[in-house]
């Protein structure tokens, strides 16, 4: 294998970064150029609809590295630099500050929020920016819709109900759903809202929508109903970031697509949000839109980079706080696999597992378990065992 001299790395965040500082770790000597479009060094994302928009952290609390630590690592960040276009041939990433060559790239643009097409006005959430206006917001608002039933959708309503504003939270699928859970946690998701004061209006898609000039918005849904609100936040999902690929013969047609090892091409590799890696076994190409896929990936290619060896397949892990619940969720999960309790007598909290006809555990869903609890329970995901799932 040749050892590149000079990578780049394209999408100054977690996976970006991840990526560049394992390449340090394993011994990667060439020079690490990593490009970001936002004002800002490279912080995480969960703590904008958490911590952030609850008002306990401040925005230097979210970063990953100072200035310094970059430095130490001898890894340059280029903040407000944007990627406008990619030249396989020339081998080239052209930027809003001139082109810059490459040996290998690194793909982590992420995704962009969709806008709704009824609400062009109604904020969004993805950056820290777009989290400090939607504080304040909040702050200023006594009645808020969300519309959108994802994880952030509920994060958002926990913290709308945590300002006490009154907040209706609007979908059209009537379920809720939880990541790669699903809607396997619609149930339990809907009964916490409830509990803690959250309007749900799961079944009613917006039809028509108005702004008002204080702001707000006046709302009609499918079910007839009206609604004036003081602030109505769209988070209707993402949608990856790769207009500045279309040009370079790269397959984007959900995300980048690439192999079971993260190539996109020979010398140009895709992690996180936007990347799109075929799973080993139906060779389908899958997005997973969580913070611990984009590290884990990240640091396989940045591992395969440096020794040529290949990494196993992340497994996907993700977590959410809604209402001062946590909720952690890992493996995968199918609808036909209905979750089954697998508490321990003397846990905390509850832990549910997904498990096929033949009694082998695809995930774990831990809520507000021990982290105890659910470790053991993730150790059944990796052996696949069904003797936990007897436990029950
Ligand atoms: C509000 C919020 C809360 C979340 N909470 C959780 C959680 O609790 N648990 C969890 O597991 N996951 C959570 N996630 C998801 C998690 O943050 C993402 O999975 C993770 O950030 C993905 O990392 P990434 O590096 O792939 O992409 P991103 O973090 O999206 O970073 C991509 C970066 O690339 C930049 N970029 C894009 N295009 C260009 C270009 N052309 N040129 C230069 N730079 C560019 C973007 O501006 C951005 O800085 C949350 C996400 C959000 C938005």
């Amino acid at each position: 294998m040749t050892t590149p001299t000079r990578v780049v790395v394209v999408g100054a965040s977690i996976g970006g970064l991840t990526a560049a500082e394992t390449l340090r770790q394993e011994g990667f000597h060439g020079e690490i150029i990593v490009l970001g479009d936002e004002p800002r060094l490279p912080y995480t994302r969960p703590p904008l609809s958490k911590q952030i928009l609850l008002g306990d952290w401040e925005p230097e609390q979210a970063a990953i590295r100072t200035a310094a630590e970059l430095d130490g690592l001898d890894i340059q960040v280029r903040t407000g630099c944007t990627a406008t276009a990619l030249d396989l041939e020339t081998r080239t990433v052209h930027t809003t500050d001139g082109p810059v060559p490459f040996d290998e790239l690194i793909i982590a643009t992420g995704t962009d929020p969709r806008p709704h097409p009824l609400l062009p006005w109604a904020p969004t959430l993805r950056t820290m920016e777009d989290a400090l206006h939607l504080r304040d917001r909040v702050r200023a608002s006594d009645r808020i819709a969300v519309i959108g039933t994802g994880i952030l959708g509920s994060e958002i309503a926990s913290a709308a109900r945590a300002h006490d504003a009154e907040t209706l939270l609007i979908g059209r699928s009537g379920m809720l759903g939880f990541g790669g859970v699903g809607t396997l946690l619609a149930p339990e998701l809907a009964r916490l809202h409830a509990d803690n004061g959250v309007e749900l209006a799961l079944s009613a898609d917006v039809t028509t929508a108005a702004p008002l000039a204080s702001g707000g918005s006046d709302l009609t849904l499918g079910d007839g109903t009206t609604h004036r609100v003081d602030l109505a936040v769209a988070m209707i999902g993402g949608a990856p970031r790769t207009a500045w690929l279309t040009t370079s013969g790269l397959s984007v047609a959900d995300g980048v697509a690439c192999d079971s090892d993260g190539f996109a091409a020979p010398g140009v590799s895709a992690v996180g949000d936007v990347a799109a890696w075929a799973d080993p076994e139906t060779g389908r190409h899958v997005r997973v839109e969580h913070q611990s896929n984009a590290i884990e990936q990240a640091i396989a290619v940045a591992t395969r980079l440096t020794h040529g060896a290949s990494a196993a397949q992340p497994i996907p892990l993700f977590w959410s706080e809604i209402h001062h619940t946590r909720i952690h969720a890992y493996g995968w999960f199918a609808p036909e696999r209905a979750l089954v309790d697998m508490t321990h007598a003397d846990g905390r909290g509850t832990v549910h597992g997904s498990r096929d006809a033949d009694g082998r555990v695809h995930g774990v869903v831990g809520w507000n378990a021990a982290p105890r609890d659910f470790r053991t329970a993730r150790a059944a995901v990796l052996a696949s065992t069904p003797t936990l799932i007897s436990q029950s």
